[in-house]
């Protein structure tokens, strides 16, 4: 068991629908567990600038349900200087805080250890990022929510799609990863789905669109954004081989972060927040709470952020299955 009384909380990169159930999980096991709770404002920059300030119960009323992050995020240039994390740490400590819990991505999880390698601070990290990105995880908080976003809109656009007869390149988001492309590529029956992990064969896109032309009046093809070439690039190569086909193309965009959390986020983001005080309590650091088969399970952050998360290729199978 550790002696810590006061801990701190932030959101760190880029947001994702879930942190503030994240940050209410947290503010609230920590008041549970008799701790003192504060919150820190703009990620590591507002560590390194001293925009910590307490938090209650009531301060995270009414927010399990919204989108972004009460607590603002940011890309800190600071943090990642030493005299940066000093201030921090000299921060932290004006308060008296002697633990903390991080809400982020790889990023926030390579800048936590470096944190507890120099200052021997305990740090406990919850998985936020759309990207799911991260070992030791089975989903990401935020993850979720960003694919039924990615849904929806591809859903909307398979009906114009549909009433042109036109071939739609959607671009999602996901950074290197193409998880988020792949799982609503299943999940709306597109066509072909391009992903950062695998090269393109294009002839075969190109021959499972022309056949697919037997049974279906619109096509969907999703391209990740971390793809090598792009949906830009990709929609112009279609229209080179099928100069009658009516292509566009659309990049989803933010609209892709933002939004109330599903109820996975929501829960995700609560049991691992109640699951990183608890940690914390119990004196472990340096290591990220996640989900894996439903179970609580801990990993060290330098294995988490080791980008190892595979794309099951049985996936873009199905997706060649049912796309006849
Ligand atoms: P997302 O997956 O949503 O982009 P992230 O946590 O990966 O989230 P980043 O912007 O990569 O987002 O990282 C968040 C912050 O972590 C950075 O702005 C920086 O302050 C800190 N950070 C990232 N890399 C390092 C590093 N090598 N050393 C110290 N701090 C770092």
């Amino acid at each position: 068991m550790s002696n810590i009384k006061k801990i701190a909380v932030l959101t760190s990169g880029g947001d994702a629908p879930g942190m503030n159930a994240g940050i209410r999980a947290v503010v609230r096991a920590g008041i549970f567990n008799n701790l003192e709770v504060f919150g820190v404002r703009r990620g590591y920059d507002g560590l390194v600038n001293g925009e910590i300030f307490p938090m209650d119960a009531k301060s995270v009323a009414n927010i399990i349900q919204r989108g972004g992050t009460i607590l603002k995020t940011a890309r800190s240039e600071a943090f990642k200087t030493i005299e940066g994390r000093k201030q921090a740490y000299d921060n932290l400590r004006s308060h008296e805080i002697d633990a903390m819990v991080v809400i982020g991505g790889d990023g926030t999880f390579t800048g936590a250890s470096k944190f507890i390698d120099e200052f021997d601070f305990p740090i406990i990290g919850l998985p936020g990022t759309i990207d799911n990105d991260l070992a030791g995880t089975d989903f990401t908080i935020g993850y979720d929510t960003a694919i039924n976003t990615v849904i929806q809109a591809v859903d909307k656009i398979r009906d114009t799609a549909e009433s042109h007869d036109r071939v739609f390149v959607i671009e999602v988001m996901g950074r290197d990863s193409g998880l988020i492309a792949i799982r609503s590529g299943i999940s709306t029956g597109a066509e072909a789905v391009l992903v950062p992990e695998f090269e393109v064969d294009y002839d075969a896109i190109m021959k499972r669109l022309d056949k697919s032309r037997k049974n279906k009046s619109s096509r969907i093809i999703i391209v990740a954004e971390g793809d090598k070439e792009g949906g830009m690039i990709v929609s112009e190569k279609i229209k080179e081989n099928f100069p009658h086909y009516d292509v566009r193309l659309s990049i989803l965009g933010h609209i892709q972060r933002g939004g109330s959390p599903t109820c996975m986020d929501r829960v995700l983001a609560s049991r691992l927040g109640v699951a990183a005080v608890e940690a914390l309590v119990a004196g472990r650091r340096g290591e990220m709470a996640g989900l894996i088969c439903s179970e609580i399970r801990f990993t060290p952050f330098k294995s988490a952020i080791k980008h190892n998360v595979k794309l099951n290729e049985d996936l873009l199978r199905i997706i060649e299955i049912l796309s006849l």
